[in-house]
């Protein structure tokens, strides 16, 4: 730390992003990421925008917005998008969360949400999932908090039923609900279609899984009018360029090219539940996982064990250091020879 570095952030610890390394080629199941490219819609677009990157991309991102509108039988107005959920995210906190506000959200889900709300000073409770690391919805009834969900929840890949996440939204008519559907597309049920009936509901969504764009760094939000503008008036105050033209042309690009898409998610499905088939076979424990990673332990194998063998062949797993789920591994569901790969690679170690 520099001398320099502002107590504001003293007691900040970033996120820790899972590896991406380059020294070997592993077969690289941590970071959720999907295992097909881009579709050839999204790389030409991409190709063409290019050409034109001597020109800042058009802020309101106009034919992006109606597009994904469109999808949602929303108008644009009700749409924002942003340089990866994660951004829509650290806008949420930066909107909707204060002192008076503050966050709340279980204690095992997505990393960055503690970090995000640390950054921006807003105070949080992180409510204790029951064990079988389901949400207990009544834990979210009548709060005074920004609720942040994400379903199917990460990294337990566990899903709330629309009507449970409708009573939350309902009961909490003064505070924004923040449902964070970045897997949504391997399974869980979307409550996209409450955004109209509740001006307290955000929905996030990304391109990073099942549009097999994490590199392009887009994601978006839905909600009502009132809330998109808020998200915008904080989106101009930080970086009303914040996707790059690219990104968007590539986002057009995917979205008309839904049957690719559709045809991964189905793939990834069948992967995941092969896999989960196997993996029981030989011994692990596992969450019914709706997302497009398992979230699996073995009795007798401690998870850093587990970690460690897989990476030794050359697999990568997501390890938590968290004392609450450090007997897990965080698998990334890729193509089904992948999961053939992973199934030998784990056989062997059951063995050892
Ligand atoms: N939400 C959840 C639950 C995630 O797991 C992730 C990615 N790891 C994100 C949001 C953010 O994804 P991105 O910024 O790539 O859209």
């Amino acid at each position: 730390m520099s001398r320099f570095f502002t107590n504001k952030h003293s007691t900040l610890t970033p996120y820790t992003p899972g590896e991406q390394p380059r020294d070997k080629k592993y077969i690289k199941l941590n970071t959720n990421e999907s295992p097909f490219p881009p579709s050839p819609c999204a790389i030409q677009a991409a190709s063409e925008a290019a050409k034109n990157l001597q020109l800042y991309p058009d802020p309101t991102y106009k034919a992006l917005h109606e597009e994904i509108a469109a999808y949602h039988g929303l108008t644009p107005e009700e749409v924002l998008v942003t340089n990866g959920s994660d951004e829509i995210l650290n806008f949420a906190f930066m909107a909707f969360c204060d002192k008076e506000h503050p966050a709340a959200f279980p204690n095992i889900t997505y990393g960055f949400y503690s970090v995000f709300a640390t950054l921006n000073h807003v105070p949080y409770t992180e409510i204790p999932l029951k064990p079988d690391f389901t949400v207990e919805p009544l834990d979210y009834k009548s709060t005074a908090d920004t609720l942040f969900l994400a379903n199917p929840n990460a990294p337990t890949g566990l899903a709330l039923t629309v009507s449970e996440i409708e009573e939350i939204i309902k009961s909490n008519p003064n505070r924004v609900v923040v449902v964070d559907e970045a897997y949504i597309d391997f399974g869980g049920e979307t409550v996209a279609p409450l955004v109209r009936k509740y001006d307290n509901l955000l929905v996030t969504r990304t391109f990073s899984k099942s549009r097999s764009m994490a590199g392009a760094r887009l994601g978006y939000g839905i909600g009502c009018k009132a809330l998109i503008s808020d998200l915008n008036t904080v989106k101009y105050s930080t970086n009303p360029y914040n996707v790059n033209s690219m990104s968007a042309a590539a986002g057009l690009g995917v979205m008309k090219d839904e049957a690719y898409t559709e045809k991964n998610c189905r793939a990834i499905i069948e992967a995941r539940e092969y896999a989960k088939a196997e993996l029981k076979a030989l011994g692990f424990e596992m969450t019914d996982s709706l997302g497009n990673f398992l979230f699996v332990r073995h009795p007798k194998i401690k998870g850093a064990k587990i970690y460690k063998a897989l990476r030794k062949r050359g697999i990568l797993v997501r390890h938590f250091n968290s004392i609450l789920i450090s007997e897990y591994n965080r698998i990334t569901v890729g193509t089904m020879a992948e999961m053939q790969a992973l199934t030998d690679a784990l056989a062997d170690i059951v063995k050892e």
